[in-house]
């Protein structure tokens, strides 16, 4: 039993503050929304549909039943544009579904919850799809719904996958397998085995951002503005388009 004056870290929070302290302050301090925007709205519809498909079905036969049940109306700007991202996410569901009918793991549970403690800190996250393999070990996967991936990625420095690893050893035991990134609309999935995460320097990351977060550390990032769904209504932000006042929306 963890106590409850530990606070919590997860991986939305430690990217939050990497992308932008100022940021962080906004959405988990004054509880600002960024609001839905078409590449948001389609992932959270991927994101439900392959989670009801795994918990009730299964059979790639019946995922574009899921996926018409599960897509999301909400954050187009018009109903033509709605139906480019539906069909956009209709090809993802498409392929996902010719390469699942070859999947040989068992799927053990989607959008699986753990929680451990460690220094007097709640670490806690939600893995996308945990399976096991057909040698029996144990296998964590993060869906991404990205178009392209940044030539900057490195699956060995992801903080999200290091601490899926670890919450997958020390709250599930499972100490042998591997943790993925996989890119559903490029059918590209990149992985490292648990054995390769130093938990240790993946801990004390996140225990050093932690404290930042706990000392009330916010600077704005500005050269994260142009990428921010919170542009217009920072009162930092540098990019051209117009700010408008927080407490008017
Ligand atoms: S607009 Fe810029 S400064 Fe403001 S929260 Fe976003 S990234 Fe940070």
């Amino acid at each position: 039993m963890i106590p409850n004056n530990y606070h919590e870290l997860n991986y939305s929070k430690i990217a939050t503050y990497q992308f932008c302290p100022f940021l962080y302050k906004l959405k988990y301090i004054e509880g600002k929304r960024e609001g839905l925007v078409p590449v948001t709205s389609l992932g959270v519809s991927i994101h439900r549909t392959l989670e009801q498909y795994h918990t009730n079905s299964n059979d790639p036969d019946s995922l574009l039943v899921y996926y018409n049940r599960c897509f999301l109306g909400a954050g187009y700007s018009s109903a033509a544009e709605q139906m480019e991202y539906y069909l956009k996410g209709k090809r993802i569901i498409e392929e996902y579904a010719k390469h699942d009918k070859d999947r040989k793991s068992e799927i053990l549970g989607c959008e699986k919850e753990f929680i451990f403690e460690h220094q007097g800190w709640k670490f806690r996250g939600k893995i996308d799809r945990f399976e096991k393999l057909p040698d029996g070990t144990y296998h964590v996967i993060d869906y991404k719904t990205d178009a392209k991936i940044n030539e900057n990625f490195d699956v060995t420095k992801s903080l999200q996958l290091a601490l899926y690893s670890i919450g997958a050893k020390r709250a599930w035991g499972k100490t042998e397998g591997k943790a993925s990134i996989y890119f559903v609309a490029l059918n590209k999935i990149f992985s490292i085995p648990f054995k390769e995460i130093d938990e240790n320097s993946v801990l004390d990351k996140y225990i050093e951002i932690g404290n930042k977060l706990e000392g009330a550390e916010f600077p704005p990032c500005t050269k994260s503005c142009a990428q921010c769904l919170m542009r217009m209504r920072c009162q930092h932000s540098s990019h051209p388009e117009k700010y408008v006042k927080l407490d008017n929306l």
